[in-house]
């Protein structure tokens, strides 16, 4: 049995909870969430950070310690260097956060961080669909992709996730889907992200309807459909179209056992409709799509896969 700890730092909220496991499961002893307040600026976020650690803490049982920090983060960090190269939340933007961590955490010999996608993909191999899926097996390989405000990804062979030589293995929402298409804030035009993400679906709601950008965020597209109106029909279909053929190019790439959706528009049971067998109509060899997957640990999967690392 061991304590550990874990955060999930995004754009919009931090998250931190203390978590117990044994060999196979694991338990929710406290969690909290609050705002990020990114405007406010890094050492905001480094506050908030240390004061949930201290309500963390008041939690731990007595005669208990925690054998590691953990720590989801909003962008790519260098293996090396352990400066985040970039994300959407420029706080952390070249900051050294080994010296910061490991002064907010003094005393723990353990605290690992890692890009926010790999701690969904991690915590969803490890402890959520990747325990029910049917062909699991050592060294199955699990593509984890968020769609959210972005688009982010993490690949996992067995039960580790791949890092690559500067940290930002996975980040395959930025991989070309339309050539000169929607330009990105990287600098490219036709991210797969300016498509598949739920700001995607915003902007193709935008435009097959002719209403300004913004009018409908991605979950109210869905209500839109449902209830029966055109634009938000097509904007869906539009949007489907683009994740299955996404899908099927990382599937002609990793040939891997599942994907694992996150992230709001995960949430909506009518992007998996039809989805896996356009994935199968599209990939190079005749035989089933992998299977598609919503996730099962819901918003907790950050800080569960955080506390894993
Ligand atoms: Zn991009």
């Amino acid at each position: 049995m061991s304590y550990r700890v874990g955060f999930d730092i995004g754009g919009t909220k931090i998250e931190a909870a203390l978590l117990r496991f044994t060999d196979s499961t694991f338990e929710v002893i406290f969690r909290r969430r609050v705002p990020t307040d990114r405007e406010k600026g890094y050492a905001s976020i480094l506050e908030k950070i240390k004061s949930l650690y201290h309500q963390v803490l008041e939690h731990l049982p007595e005669n208990s310690k925690i054998e590691s920090v953990g720590l989801g983060l909003p962008g790519s960090i260098d293996p090396k260097t352990h400066v985040m190269h970039n994300g959407n939340t420029n706080a952390f933007v070249g900051q050294n956060l080994k010296k910061d961590f490991t002064e907010i955490f003094s005393g723990i010999s353990k605290i690992k961080w890692a890009n926010d996608a790999n701690c969904f993909a991690l915590a969803e191999a490890r402890y959520g669909v990747g325990l029910e899926h049917e062909k699991s097996h050592p060294g199955a390989i699990a593509v984890g992709i968020i769609l959210g405000t972005g688009c982010g990804g993490g690949l996992i062979i067995g039960d580790h996730f791949i890092e690559g030589k500067n940290g930002a293995a996975g980040e395959i929402g930025h991989t070309i889907l339309i050539p000169n298409g929607r330009p990105c804030f990287c600098g490219r035009r036709g991210c797969a992200e300016t498509y598949i993400s739920g700001t995607g679906l915003e902007i193709e709601y935008s435009e097959v309807s002719g209403k300004p950008l913004g009018a409908s965020n991605s979950i109210n597209v869905f209500e839109k459909a449902n209830a029966g109106e055109a634009f938000a029909k097509i904007a869906i279909l539009n949007y489907k179209q683009h994740l299955a053929e996404f899908l099927a190019n990382m599937t002609n790439i990793f040939d891997p056992d599942y994907f694992v959706l996150g992230g709001g528009v995960s949430q909506q049971a009518s992007i998996y409709e039809g989805l896996e067998k356009t994935i199968r109509s599209q990939r190079l060899i005749p035989v089933e799509s992998p299977r598609v997957y919503q996730n099962k640990l819901g918003d907790s999967a950050g800080v569960i896969g955080a506390a894993l690392l």
